[in-house]
């Protein structure tokens, strides 16, 4: 069935690829970005999917931005909390703000921006919520103490909520991709990421859209049974 998708962080990397495979399978979708206006419109116009500026990390612009969305588009059923940045350095070197930015984006994100919606989808017996997490947050990363953390929290999330909405034809549900090549990754010094493609089974980097249709199907109808779950999709690196 054909349902309204919000997708944080749409306009790049894995969140547009997941905007373009839920528009795929027939859902209205719209995506939120934070402030590259440029890849947000070159995103809109080979789309033509709606975007919407707002920080995930500031509770009353996500709940002022959902209210625009709910009224301009219709009711989120389909909250993908995708949005994420990293701030990476040794913990003994690390700042506050790198510490204070990554936790605001990759975990505070989840309250602002499903607190808003969950009344909705409890209302009206159904939701779904995916949380982009990460293979960090399962196994730890040395430089990442901040963003594993952060990602580590989503897990919890991610598990609460779903004992909590079960019964209100909820799901909540929460993606690891291990490293998948994106602007994010392409920010990491070379020799690091050689590194990283040595400790993956696959031999390779993942694509976005390797990880857009685990997010297909979690929202879909079939998708039902699976909430309180994370779902590796890493190559091998990592199997918890
Ligand atoms: P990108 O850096 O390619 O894209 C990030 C997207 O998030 C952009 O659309 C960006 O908007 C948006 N964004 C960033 N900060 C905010 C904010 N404060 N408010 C609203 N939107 C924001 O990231 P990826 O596609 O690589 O990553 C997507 C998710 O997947 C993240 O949560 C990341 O942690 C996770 N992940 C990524 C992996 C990878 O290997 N790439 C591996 C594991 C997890 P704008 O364009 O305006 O900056």
């Amino acid at each position: 069935m054909a349902r309204v998708a919000l997708v944080t962080g749409g306009t790049r990397g894995i969140g547009a690829a997941i905007c373009k495979a839920l528009q795929e399978a027939g859902h209205t979708v719209v995506a939120s970005y934070a402030g590259n206006d440029e890849a947000a419109a070159k995103f809109k116009a080979e789309t033509g999917i709606p975007v919407y500026k707002w920080d995930v990390g500031d509770y009353d612009a996500c709940a002022a931005g959902i209210a625009k969305v709910e009224a301009e588009v219709g009711p989120v059923d389909i909250l993908v909390n995708n949005a994420g940045i990293t701030r990476d350095g040794f913990f003994h070197k690390m700042t506050k703000d790198q510490w204070s930015a990554v936790i605001r984006t990759n975990l505070d994100s989840l309250f602002n921006m499903t607190r808003p919606v969950i009344e909705g989808m409890r209302g009206r017996g159904f939701g779904r919520i995916i949380v982009i997490s990460s293979i960090n947050g399962q196994k730890g990363q040395m430089g990442q103490v901040n963003y594993s953390a952060a990602k580590a929290g989503d897990i919890g999330f991610v598990k609460a909520l779903a004992q909590e909405n079960a019964n209100k034809g909820i799901t909540v549900n929460a993606i690891t991709p291990g490293y998948i090549g994106t602007d994010m990754v392409a920010a990491m010094p070379e020799e690091a990421l050689k590194r990283v493609v040595a400790g993956i089974p696959v031999g390779r980097l993942g694509k976005p859209e390797e990880i857009a249709q685990t997010v297909v199907f979690l929202a879909s109808d079939n998708g039902a049974f699976a909430t309180g779950a994370t779902f590796a999709v890493n190559g091998g690196q990592y199997m918890a």
